[in-house]
């Protein structure tokens, strides 16, 4: 079904994030014939550039990123067709009276602020000061949002001067991640889950996101920031919250985002005796961390584990351990429910004991399994063994490139519809932040040394002995 018409502007359209994933997604949303034959997409970056030229380097950017050649070469020439560019620059006055020009009566407006967040106040002024942007305008933006509940603050009010929080969509890729719903739709459309969803049944539940790729080029950015920062605030702290929250009353935005907020709000401060860091040693010829971030004392993290714990009724007992790292085994990003075991076995110790375990897995391969016991089949008596119950039908997707276009796309489609239930409010960025401040500053005043792990390994050995010291081990990272 199409979405309405739209003119849709991208700042910073000639960025990496742009070129990956948000054209490529764009235009398989085009290749769907979700976008209305009239529907445009401006690039707008400080760079000069003719319309032509811009439209050349999002072709190849297609060809590049977008597997699946959704519609064809053909298809790539209707799709430019759709696209316009204007060079503009966020701290100058030029640029944004073309950028005036070219906007359509009469259809959405939405604004990609695809650009260093200490853009976001400047672009949101302009496209005030230029009578850029109606009332109904949307804007759309990138993590990182801020680096502590200071700078966070800061961004919120930059974009608040201008713009109602109804207008303001804060990015976070994994809620647009097909399984990331589909968690919602198992606990919430199913009464099979929801009585079992809580600390008499549920031992304690694991959330890892494990990569397998280093720092790459973005060494100073991730220097500056840590695992932390990167990671756990944002991503891991959305997949908590839906995992942990209550069940809303309704499927829509604030309804969602209270749920969201309020476990945050329940998080108790986690002891420096609960989290490991960890920092990737070199393997051959491949750099250490301190050699990618070019800083041979640098003391920032590419690795955490932690357990935390959520002070409510819920919940109270239950741990939460977190995980989350650079260079590790395996490229994995999963949320595990370990249920307790069943409080008495008919069979016997010696028939085996097994806990189910409800996993959610959001690359590679997106499912949603349960583990249940049977009977081993054949007439060797009555053993118990464990098989999967998958409960998904989402195709094995493929390559890492198409997966994370396919949660932009939907993000992306989202904004035109107005819907706001995947983005993240501005409260709940502050209140995650809030209670991020406190664990980092504890390190830097401790001025806390990361553990160091071998490269493709599962992280430090203490991340381990963390969940074996109260008789639990971590999922195997594959
Ligand atoms: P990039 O450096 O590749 O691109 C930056 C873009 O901003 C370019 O198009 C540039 O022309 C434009 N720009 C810079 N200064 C400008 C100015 N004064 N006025 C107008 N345009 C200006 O950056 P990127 O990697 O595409 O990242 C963009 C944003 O997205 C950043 O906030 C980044 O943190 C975030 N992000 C990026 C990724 C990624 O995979 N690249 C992932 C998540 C979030």
């Amino acid at each position: 079904i199409p979405v309405d018409d739209f003119d849709l502007v991208i700042f910073g359209g000639t960025g990496d994030l742009a070129r990956r994933k948000i054209l490529p997604g764009l235009y398989r949303r085009f290749c769907a014939g979700q976008m209305p034959e009239t529907a445009r997409v401006i690039g707008a970056a400080r760079s000069d550039h003719s319309t032509e030229e811009f439209r050349q380097m999002v072709g190849d950017a297609i060809r590049e990123f977008s597997k699946k050649n959704e519609c064809e070469e053909e298809g790539i020439g209707a799709f430019l067709d759709r696209l316009d560019y204007v060079q503009v620059d966020a701290r100058g006055e030029g640029g944004w009276d073309d950028l005036k020009a070219k906007m359509r009566d009469d259809v959405i407006k939405a604004y990609y602020f695809s650009v260093a967040p200490s853009l976001f106040g400047d672009l949101a002024e302009r496209l005030m000061s230029h009578r850029i942007a109606d009332p109904d305008a949307r804007i759309v933006v990138e993590k990182p949002f801020g680096r502590d509940l200071e700078s966070a603050r800061k961004l919120n009010a930059d974009l608040a001067r201008h713009f109602a929080e109804t207008q303001i969509y804060r990015i976070d890729h994994y809620l647009g991640k097909e399984t990331v719903q589909n968690l919602m739709a198992v606990r919430f459309g199913n009464i099979l889950f929801e009585p079992l969803w809580n600390s008499q049944y549920v031992d304690h539940i694991q959330i890892t996101v494990a990569e397998t790729v280093g720092v790459g080029g973005r060494g100073e950015y991730y220097d500056r920031a840590g695992a932390m920062r990167d990671m756990v605030q944002n991503h891991l702290m959305q997949l908590l919250c839906l995992i942990a929250m209550e069940p809303p009353s309704r499927f829509n935005p604030d309804a969602v985002r209270d749920e969201k907020l309020k476990v945050i709000r329940a998080l108790e401060p986690v002891d420096h005796h609960h989290i490991v860091r960890g920092q990737y040693e070199a393997k051959g010829e491949e750099p250490s961390f301190r050699e990618d971030v070019g800083d041979p004392r640098s003391r920032t993290e590419s690795f955490v584990a932690m357990r935390v714990m959520i002070s409510n009724w819920r919940w109270a007992g239950t741990p939460f351990f977190l995980r989350t790292g650079k260079k590790l085994r395996a490229r994995t990003s999963e949320i595990a429910v370990v249920f307790k075991d069943a409080p008495h076995s008919i069979f016997g110790e010696e028939a085996g004991r097994h806990a189910n375990v409800l996993s959610i897995r959001l690359q590679p391969n997106e499912g949603i399994t349960l583990k249940v016991t049977i009977k081993e089949p054949g007439p060797g008596g009555m053993r118990l063994i464990d098989v999967p119950l998958d409960m998904s039908f989402a195709e094995a997707l493929g390559e890492e490139a198409e997966e994370i276009t396919d949660a932009y796309e939907r993000l992306i489609m989202d904004v035109i519809r107005g819907n706001q239930t995947l983005f993240m409010r501005g409260d709940e960025v502050e209140a995650a932040w809030a209670w991020t401040d406190p664990i980092i500053q504890g390190w830097e005043l401790r001025s806390d040394v990361p553990k160091t792990y071998d490269a493709y390994s599962s992280g430090p050995e203490d991340a381990a002995m963390m969940l074996h010291r109260e008789g639990r081990r971590w999922r195997e990272i594959r």
